[in-house]
């Protein structure tokens, strides 16, 4: 049975959803936010890169959020898994794993993507301590030191070349055949950047963090930090269960965030190619504008 009608169901309880949230909840529109309780950066000990919160433990941040919207009263949080979407007429009926269906007005899916690691064995516990994926948000602390890129092809140069900018002690590992042209392979040697081809058998450190990569012939690479960018898919396959269309780099969508499916909205990490925190965050905000401005066109083509 489908029991309620909110203006807008937020799918996603990460800093994109929550922003969407602040601002749906103050311009009086009733909200209901589900959070599954799984995080990008939730193996990561402090977040930077966001201004007036650089240096906090992600979930303190995330606590901070929900504190502030526990004032709306415009606001619901449920720590739910959304299984399914659909649509019902003019509404979207969603389903919660554990609760009855309801329905909404419109939806705003900020349910973010996952890392996909590098397959090195005993890495996940390394991840977020001292295997990052973002110069931008964890590069500052490995500045000048002794650290190692992880990946293979243009991928790998990229990312090298670009970590070179904190730290010139930098060696590029591929894990296996590399997929480097001899133009690659120049240009990083005028850098300075020696390149190991050997697949990285284990990796040796203690409490996260990383003290050194063992390759399969015994060799040993001292290094306090691994960067890579492998791939990422998303954490939930709503937006594909709901017919929104894609293109090459994800999920097609306009700079508010409205998909291709009428009332279906996208924020955060599932929608655009710059991750970062305080973008996400930006992104929820601006969707929800966008959301509350056309409830206003349909509220007011309702009284006419
Ligand atoms: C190790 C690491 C460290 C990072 N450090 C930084 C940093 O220092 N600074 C920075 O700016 N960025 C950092 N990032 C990037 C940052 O984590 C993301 O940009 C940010 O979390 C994106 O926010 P989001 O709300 O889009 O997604 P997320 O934070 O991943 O939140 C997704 C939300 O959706 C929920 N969800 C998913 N599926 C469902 C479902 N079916 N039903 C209900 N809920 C669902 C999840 O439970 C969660 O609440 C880091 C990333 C990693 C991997």
């Amino acid at each position: 049975m489908v029991t309620d009608v909110y203006d807008t169901a937020i799918i996603g309880g990460g800093p994109a959803g929550l922003s969407a949230a602040l601002v749906l909840g103050r311009s009086l529109r009733r909200v209901i936010v589900f959070d599954s309780g799984r995080y990008r950066n939730e193996r990561s000990c402090a977040l930077h890169c966001f201004l007036g919160h650089d240096g906090i433990a992600p979930h303190e941040l995330l606590d901070l959020s929900r504190a502030q919207l526990r004032r709306y009263d415009t606001v619901e949080c449920k720590r739910e898994l959304v299984t399914s979407i659909s649509r019902d007429g003019e509404n979207f009926v969603i389903c919660p794993d554990s609760e009855l269906p309801l329905r909404a007005r419109t939806v705003l899916v900020a349910t973010g993507v996952v890392d996909e690691l590098p397959p090195i064995v005993g890495i996940e516990a390394f991840f977020g301590r001292s295997v990052h994926v973002c110069p931008y948000c964890d590069g500052w602390e490995y500045r000048n030191a002794p650290v190692a890129v992880l990946g293979r092809g243009a991928k790998g140069v990229g990312l090298a070349r670009m970590l070179h900018h904190w730290s010139a002690d930098l060696v590029l590992c591929t894990h296996g055949s590399s997929g480097l042209s001899q133009d690659d392979r120049d240009k990083l040697r005028q850098r300075g950047i020696p390149i190991h081809e050997e697949k990285v058998a284990r990796l040796e450190g203690r409490d996260g963090q990383l003290e050194a990569l063992v390759f399969e012939s015994g060799d040993v690479v001292n290094r306090k930090a691994i960067f890579f960018n492998t791939d990422q898919h998303p954490r939930s396959a709503l937006l594909e269960s709901l017919g929104c269309t894609y293109q090459a780099h994800g999920v097609e969508c306009d700079e508010d965030g409205a998909t291709s499916v009428p009332g279906v909205y996208v924020a955060g990490d599932a929608s655009r190619d710059v991750q970062l925190i305080i973008i996400a965050a930006a992104e929820g905000a601006r969707a929800a504008l966008a959301i509350n401005t056309a409830l206003l066109q349909d509220d007011y083509a309702q009284r006419l």
